[in-house]
């Protein structure tokens, strides 16, 4: 009866709460991985948040772990919990496609730092979750093999590019979930599923095995059902690396926290037109609320973050993608066009073949802007505006500990609404991009709801002050 009564509470409980469960012995660490197995086997046919699980080997990793108990063995607070892995991020032996056909059959040799040091602590990884293909999008839609939809509402979106993963946690289909975040696609997909997304300072985290997008923008982080687990999370997968060369000792200063110290800036540009009203409703409602915690709300300004983030970003990020994708040539990795006569043929049409059309658009502006004659043009300018951007924040902390924005302009928008149309398709990153190029940490915690539909608020936060974009995190949570 225990058991029954803790399952069907699991939607609930914590990583804690599930670590006391098993230390217990109110249930074990391989009726865990089943109950959660079942739950893919009945909901992921029409969700689609998991590309990939294999049940034999989900198994085999929880009765390890039970086998440590079984032995009197002190074991950590992810020992036991299932968690689900972006197909961007290598997991050893099983498949990683990155969302693309042209990685369909491609299996990963090795572990990423992030799975070595998540399965060291004993946690068990269930599957590979759908993703826009090579993480770009902002909806999922962009998958090769099918869009994962939204758990509130199947017409809508799942948000992208980590939807399939924010989609997993959303639906109760894993605890906890890794994604990847190179302009938003940890958080937008949180503020969609209304569960919480953390973006570490740039280097916090390491990218050894993260199927590269924009090397100078991507990062790997949590999304989880609450920011206690993010904090458990990006706790056991942050630091140095030797294997990647940006990755950093993370050292928080503890922090004695009081609310009523606290200076909280919202950006005056941030709430612009075109940001759906009710949206701005809920956000200002909740720093409303954060106000009458004692917090000082200060209006600050981000003058080039509005009007430059998401032109330097969509610059800066194909560029980078342009030049990591070119290891794509049929040759070395996955797909290649099976009939063709010479080697050039292979590369053409293994390459025209295995990418989809958002890929290609962004592969054929990247090459355009590294092109010599418009290198200065495009990029190099880019990077120039960049620094302003990072300015801007530097300039803003001066005055605030935190800024606070909403995570995205909209509630998750319906299937087949931006698809056919980049441009609107990037708007839905107008707030997330600057944080990135800033390489700044920030959370999406859910806030509130619009339109029945779950709404985010963004807290970004000075470099590796983690923790204390997590502890303002927990009030909104609260909320
Ligand atoms: N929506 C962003 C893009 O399409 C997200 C990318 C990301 O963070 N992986 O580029």
């Amino acid at each position: 009866m225990v058991k029954i009564d803790y399952f069907m509470n699991l939607r609930n409980l914590t990583i804690k709460q599930i670590h006391q469960g098993l230390l217990k012995r109110d249930f074990s660490a391989v009726e865990l991985a089943e109950y959660f197995l079942r739950e893919i086997e009945s909901k992921n046919p029409d969700l689609f948040a998991y590309l990939f699980f294999d049940k034999q080997k989900v198994l085999l990793q929880a009765k390890q772990v039970d086998e440590w108990i079984s032995e009197g063995r002190e074991i950590s607070e992810l020992a036991g919990i299932p968690f689900a892995v972006k197909d961007n991020i290598l997991v050893e032996g099983i498949p990683c496609t990155a969302g693309s056909k042209i990685l369909e059959n491609y299996i990963a040799p090795y572990d990423a730092t992030v799975i070595k040091k998540l399965k060291r602590k004993g946690a068990v990884v269930l599957g590979k979750t759908n993703l826009d293909e090579f993480a770009m999008g902002s909806s999922n839609e962009y998958s090769a093999f099918g869009i994962c939809k939204n758990p509130y509402d199947k017409e809508r979106v799942s948000g992208g590019s980590s939807g399939g993963s924010a989609a997993a946690v959303a639906a109760n289909l894993a605890v906890f979930a890794l994604g990847s975040d190179t302009g938003g696609s940890i958080r937008q997909p949180a503020s969609f599923c209304g569960v919480v997304g953390l973006k570490p300072t740039y280097g916090a985290v390491s990218r050894f095995g993260l199927i590269a997008m924009a090397s100078s923008l991507d990062q790997i982080g949590p999304i989880t059902k609450t920011v206690e687990d993010a904090a458990l999370v990006f706790d056991v997968i942050k630091g140095k690396d030797p294997s990647d060369s940006t990755s950093l000792e993370v050292k928080e200063k503890e922090l004695e926290f009081n609310l009523s110290n606290l200076k909280a800036g919202i950006p005056k540009e941030f709430f612009i037109k075109g940001i759906d009203p009710d949206v701005e409703k809920v956000v200002k409602e909740a720093i409303k609320r954060i106000e009458e915690q004692g917090v000082k709300i200060k209006e600050v300004s981000l003058p080039h973050c509005t009007d430059y983030a998401l032109a330097t970003y969509y610059i800066i990020m194909p560029s980078e993608a342009s030049s990591n994708l070119a290891r794509y040539d049929g040759i070395r990795y996955g797909f290649s066009w099976p009939e063709a006569k010479d080697l050039q043929e292979v590369y053409f049409y293994s390459r025209a073949k295995g990418f989809g059309e958002e890929v290609r658009r962004r592969i054929m502006l990247g090459t355009f802007s590294l092109s010599s004659g418009y290198y200065d043009a495009y990029y190099l300018r880019a990077q120039k505006v960049r620094t302003l951007i990072r300015q801007d924040f530097q300039q803003a902390f001066e005055e605030v500990d935190v800024i606070l924005t909403p995570t995205s302009p909209t509630v998750a928008f319906k299937i087949g609404e931006r698809a056919k149309d980049p441009l609107s398709m990037y708007l839905s990153d107008i707030f997330v991009t600057a944080v990135n190029l800033a390489g700044l940490p920030a959370v999406s915690v859910p806030c509130g709801k619009a339109h029945q539909l779950p709404v985010g608020i963004q807290i970004i936060g000075e470099p590796f002050q983690e923790k204390k974009i997590l502890k303002v995190g927990e009030f909104f949570e609260k909320l």
